[in-house]
């Protein structure tokens, strides 16, 4: 440690009992001798403007931002940067010289969690479930690397927003969503090569479900991606690996997308593995 004041970064949410993210942040600033610590801000919908006026009188140097408030935050920022207004949505702030700049790390977070499973999206086409927050940056993430998207989610005009959204901001690579009339079952779906599950459907205590038919089979050559990491593995990868197809857990979105904030905050290249592990570990817990 050094003799410097402590610094401080928290998470504003609600509820925040169950977020890994103190434990993966502290790890690092300790594997880095830095004196940070990341507080938990536990925030009830009605005080996010007095959060974040909070946050600038206490000193903070910064803030994640989770459900259900990616998107309340933002007209109560200085600064929006271009991917968080694109996608709509800030999971990273930054106090700098006293403003807040809002930035949205989960988009980047995913691609290089998709990478590092060796997937690389540029020319290739996915199918994306879910029309929720991280759709939102999942999709944008995917269309501006050159991925074409085509987005499944159970509200259709949900997904048709969100495809409409993508092509008037003008992303790298076409987005259009599967139409009411259309089941999974009925798509073509030999010419898609990566699944992504955006949805809760898999997540802790309902470990049992998954957002894919059981009696639907996977394509071998398909990477699957459920961005749900509680459990780390889901009834949805269970399936993926059955089928022969590459499997990937959303711990290692969770990671990055805290790598990247870590970095934002502190200038510092974040520790990955020990992050990794920090993470892993507080979810044994
Ligand atoms: P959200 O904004 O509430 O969106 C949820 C989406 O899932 C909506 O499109 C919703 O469809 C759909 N959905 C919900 N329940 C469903 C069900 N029973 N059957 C079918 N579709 C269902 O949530 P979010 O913030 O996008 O989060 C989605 C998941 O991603 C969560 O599990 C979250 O933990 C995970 N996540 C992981 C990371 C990571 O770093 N790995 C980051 C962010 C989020 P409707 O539009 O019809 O309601």
């Amino acid at each position: 440690m050094t003799d410097n004041p402590i610094q401080l970064v928290g998470l504003i949410g609600w509820p925040l009992e169950h977020s890994v993210s103190p434990a993966m942040h502290n790890a690092a600033f300790d594997a880095l001798g830095l004196n940070w610590r990341y507080t938990l801000l536990p925030t009830p919908p009605g005080r996010v403007k007095a959060a974040l006026t909070d946050l600038k009188a206490q000193g903070y140097r910064g803030a994640n931002v989770t459900v259900p408030h990616k998107q309340v935050v933002m007209p109560h920022l200085d600064e929006i940067t271009g991917a968080a207004r694109d996608i709509g949505a800030v999971n990273t702030i930054v106090v700098q010289e006293g403003r807040l700049i809002g930035h949205n790390t989960d988009g980047d977070g995913f691609l290089a969690a998709l990478r590092e499973a060796g997937f690389a999206p540029a020319g290739r086409r996915a199918l994306v479930l879910g029309a929720g927050g991280a759709a939102r940056a999942v999709v944008y993430a995917l269309a501006q690397a050159g991925c074409a998207v085509t987005i499944h989610n159970r509200t259709v005009q949900r997904a048709a927003q969100l495809a409409h959204h993508m092509q008037r901001i003008g992303v790298h690579a076409p987005v259009t969503w599967v139409p009411i009339t259309a089941t999974l079952a009925e798509l073509n779906l030999a010419r898609f090569d990566l699944l992504v599950n955006a949805t809760p459907v898999g997540m802790w205590p309902h470990t049992d479900a998954s957002p894919w038919p059981e009696t639907l089979p996977l394509p071998s050559h398909w990477t699957v991606f459920d961005l749900v990491y509680n459990p780390a593995e889901t009834q949805l990868l269970v399936q993926a690996r059955a089928a022969g197809a590459t499997a990937v857990c959303g711990l290692g979105m969770l990671v990055h997308q805290g790598a990247l904030a870590f970095t934002r905050w502190t200038s510092h290249s974040p520790p990955i593995e020990v992050m990794r592990v920090a993470a892993e570990n507080a979810l044994k817990h």
